[in-house]
């Protein structure tokens, strides 16, 4: 392990640049941008851009959907145009850039940007991840390119079988390096990195800077400038958050209430619940739909087909509550929602952090709603105010009457047994449903995808389907009569164990 005794590092000055043209980047990048409909940068990209031009490593606070890939694709790109060239041999085309992931849906979406960036030039570049055949990865590999997104595990599979060689890496990309130590990369950074030259440009991004961040920092960035568009373990002040307490067994009926309310208050229902287990998320979400409210679950155990049509129904707005476990939502390129709500209340703060930063984007402002179980959850929201360095102020469901929202699921069932209740979605007579959700502006921020996960079957990466399972046992484990896991939440997640 290459260590260096950083010294504090410095903060970037953001600079008041309103146009990509005043960062100097070549017009073969700019062609692109103008492409991609890209008019200004955002913050993100406004302070990175001129610091990785320079060369400098950065250490930034950012989450997806900040811009971050292209704050450090573009100067990457414009850093390596010198030694582009359209030569055959791959000799001629050695890693210079690697960009490594957490996840296959990440170094997909990274690898698409970069692509799209890059594709003015005669530099090339590849992605490499797990769960799929290697020979078309190794076929790309061995024709040379100057810029590679990976994941960990894959790529020592390919360092393994001396498919790549990593020793003219100039510059290293740790994107969302928090989530890659939550899964239990740790290890396999420290073998790539240290195949890499010493020498060598490294920008680390994470939505957090914990101390194992920190401690990753020190060990491999030499004097980063620290670059945040929010506050390190910070949440946006323009999204309001609260915690409404519910008693246990009450946490569906609460949710269908303040999805209720927002419709009646002439908000837009369009949000994102998040559940910790996959089973949770499939009977919220069938319970939500009980209810008459159009949604639909996402996690690992779904299949492409399933993916792909409820990623694209939320997108185009025919389902209304996406309700998503932690590790199938990350990195997916949904766009600001207006309300984040915790069905659970998440067993890691960063986990929070990372949920909440879905809503309140740009400046819009946003809801971030919990609901919590008091006995329960206590310690989770305390960890969570601990890290954000605010409290979040409890709530009282108004006009919550959890009977009623029984007595009307009871009464909804009995009539689904009828065979009277029409279908949400795919039924001959949905076409004449009253549009209840019509909130055209809301809409207007989804854009028809063109993103190639959507054409790809999901598999979870080991590290991923560990957690998912992890958070399935705990669900399974409460189920079955609230009995405790047999191992600690925690340790069950991966985490940290923690002292009680
Ligand atoms: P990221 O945080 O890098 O995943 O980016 C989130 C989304 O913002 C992606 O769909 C990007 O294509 C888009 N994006 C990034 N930079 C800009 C920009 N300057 N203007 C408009 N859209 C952007």
């Amino acid at each position: 392990m290459t260590t260096t005794n950083a010294p504090e590092p410095t903060t970037a000055v953001t600079a008041a640049v309103q146009t990509f043209d005043s960062f100097g980047l070549d017009a073969r990048i700019l062609r692109a941008l103008s492409e991609q409909g890209y008019s200004s940068p955002t913050p993100i990209q406004a302070q990175a851009i001129p610091v990785v031009l320079l060369g400098k490593d950065v250490m930034g606070a950012a989450q997806t959907g900040t811009g971050k890939t292209a704050g450090f694709a573009l100067p990457i790109i414009q850093r390596l145009l010198p030694l582009a060239n359209a030569s055959a041999s791959p000799a001629r085309h050695p890693v210079r850039a690697l960009m490594l992931t957490p996840t296959r849906e990440l170094a997909d979406q990274v690898y698409d940007n970069v692509a799209r960036y890059a594709k003015h030039t005669d530099l090339r570049s590849t992605v490499v991840f797990g769960g799929v055949d290697m020979n078309p990865q190794t076929d790309a590999l061995r024709r040379g390119v100057e810029i590679l997104v990976a994941t960990p595990g894959r790529l020592l599979d390919h360092v393994q079988q001396k498919s790549v060689n990593l020793s003219q890496v100039q510059m290293l990309v740790l994107d969302e390096a928090d989530r890659m130590l939550d899964m239990g990369f740790l290890p396999d950074l420290q073998r790539i990195i240290n195949l890499l030259p010493a020498q060598r440009q490294t920008l680390l991004f994470s939505a957090t800077f914990s101390p194992e961040i920190k401690r990753l920092a020190s060990s491999y960035l030499k004097q980063p400038v620290t670059i945040e568009v929010a506050r390190s373990n910070s949440t946006n002040e323009n999204v309001r958050q609260a915690v409404y307490q519910v008693e246990d067994g009450h946490k569906q009926a609460a949710v269908v209430h303040l999805l209720k309310q927002r419709a009646e208050q002439g908000l837009s229902r369009q949000c994102i619940v998040f559940v910790n287990s996959k089973i949770g998320c499939s009977r919220l979400a069938r319970h939500l739909e009980r209810e008459g409210i159009n949604a639909a679950a996402i996690h690992g155990d779904k299949t492409q087909t399933e993916r792909m049509q409820t990623l694209d129904g939320f997108k185009s707005g025919t389902i209304d509550a996406l309700v998503a476990t932690d590790v199938a939502a990350r990195g997916l390129d949904i766009p600001d929602m207006p309300c984040v709500i915790n069905f659970d209340v998440p067993y890691s703060a960063e986990d929070y952090v990372h949920r909440i930063g879905r809503t309140g984007r740009a400046g819009a402002s946003g809801d971030a709603l919990s609901i919590y179980v008091p006995g329960n959850d206590e310690r989770l929201l305390s960890d969570i105010e601990k890290l954000i360095k605010r409290s979040i102020p409890r709530g009282k469901l108004e006009g919550f009457d959890p009977t009623g929202t029984r007595a009307r699921q009871a009464d909804s069932e009995r009539r689904r047994e009828r065979g009277d209740v029409r279908r949400a979605r795919g039924s001959a007579d949905s076409e004449d449903r009253p549009r209840r959700h019509d909130h055209g502006a809301s809409r207007q921020a989804f854009r028809a995808s063109d993103d190639p996960f959507f054409s790809r079957p999901y598999e979870p990466s080991p590290a991923s389907a560990a957690q998912a399972k992890a958070a399935d046992e705990v669900a399974a484990a409460l189920t079955r009569g609230r009995t405790a896991p047999k191992r600690p939440v925690a340790a069950l997640l991966g985490g940290v164990p923690r002292k009680s």
